[in-house]
């Protein structure tokens, strides 16, 4: 086949003689399950060319994701879903991958009861809680990826007022954690996340567990580089309007988005270069104000939501006073080039300068 192919010219076993990856995925952090709805959407790759190994040279995987499993139940024994989580804290499915989807409560905040749990503890018959998941499971994995911006950063739980304590997983297991594997937490941020930045930094792991890619490239906030390493702005399909000082007032204008709420200029992220679903889509581009969803700062440090952010004002007034006279020039230059030269005409004179 041209997975073994590829893989033998690699040096490497085929991904037909290979035992599987894992991925144990926990999305009972306090979550909406939004990451998990996004990622079936993703088409570059798609979760179904993960899960069935069909990129040359990616390793066999075998997915425990609960939207899509077939498996089902939250007791341990065989053939029920949670079993794979068991077997991940015993050591009998090695390597693994641990996703973790939604913010992590703080247990040790109350005396009684739990903020969120999955699968149940066989000896008392009681949830066990999403944290003690953790503690359980992310010594034992190769890498650790936090999926949205819950898990990566606490996000809408985490606002002001958080009655659970809610954290991302960097503020659980702390931001210099690093796997076995000396893999550090991977962040994809994102309410939710866009789904095909997902789908490639989930690749990009798993060939870096087979030796085809370095380690992951990721900046301070533990983000891929590569992913968010530009701002919105710098991206948008509006910022020819944003340079030449137009902007819109109201939602039904393709003009720039600034002075009605939008944070693109300061917010680290791809969507509106990368299109939402199959390159369509793209906050900004398609009119919706960026509210900064990706950012560790998301929800309190944008809020109000719809209002002109403060550092918007200035440079948007600087940029309406010199965009005008911009403008004026440009529309000389376009008034301009949009006629054709005077030298295409029938008639017995040359008149394009050629001399013989
Ligand atoms: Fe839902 Fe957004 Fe949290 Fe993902 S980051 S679980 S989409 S609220
Ligand atoms: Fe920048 Fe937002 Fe305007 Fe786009 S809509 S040009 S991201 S300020
Ligand atoms: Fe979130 Fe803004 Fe990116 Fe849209 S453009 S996904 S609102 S950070």
């Amino acid at each position: 086949s041209s997975v073994a192919d590829q893989a033998a010219a690699n040096g490497k076993p085929s991904a037909e003689d290979e035992s599987p990856i894992h991925i144990l995925w926990i999305n009972a952090g306090l979550s909406c399950d939004g990451d998990s709805v996004s990622l079936t959407a993703a088409t570059q790759p798609s979760i179904e060319e993960i899960a069935l190994s069909v990129l040359p040279g990616l390793p066999k995987v075998a997915v425990h994701w609960p939207l899509i499993d077939f498996e089902c139940g939250p007791v341990q024994g065989a053939d029920n879903f949670i079993e794979w989580f068991f077997k991940g804290e015993r050591g009998e499915i090695d390597p693994f991958v641990l996703v973790i989807e939604g913010s992590i409560p703080n247990e040790s905040i109350k005396p009684e009861g739990y903020w969120c749990g999955f699968g149940d503890n066989p000896e008392t018959g009681q949830p066990i809680t999403t944290s003690e998941w953790i503690d359980r499971l992310a010594p034992k994995a190769l890498a650790v990826v936090a999926i949205g911006t819950c898990a990566t950063y606490g996000g809408i739980h985490a606002m002001a007022g958080n009655p659970t304590g809610a954290m991302g997983v960097p503020d659980y297991l702390g931001w210099d954690w690093t796997s076995k594997a000396g893999i550090p937490i991977v962040c994809v941020p994102g309410c939710p996340i866009q789904p095909d930045n997902f789908s490639e930094t989930l690749v990009y792991l798993l060939y870096q567990a087979v030796g085809s890619a370095p380690m992951i490239p990721l900046d301070d906030q533990l983000r891929p580089t590569w992913l968010f390493g530009a701002t919105v702005h710098e991206g948008c399909d509006r910022a020819g309007y944003y340079e030449q000082g137009q902007f819109a007032t109201t939602y039904d204008s393709p003009k720039c988005l600034v002075k009605i709420g939008c944070w693109g200029p300061v917010v680290k992220c791809n969507v509106p270069k990368r299109g939402w679903m199959d390159g369509i889509g793209g906050c900004p581009n398609v009119g919706g104000i960026c509210i900064a969803c990706t950012m560790p700062g998301f929800p309190d440090k944008f809020m109000p939501f719809m209002d002109e952010p403060p550092g918007g004002k200035i440079s948007s007034t600087a940029s309406a006073a010199y965009g005008s006279v911009i403008r004026r020039l440009r529309d000389i230059t376009a008034k301009t080039v949009d006629h054709e030269p005077k030298w295409r005409h029938r008639g017995d004179q040359l008149t394009t300068g050629y001399r013989k």
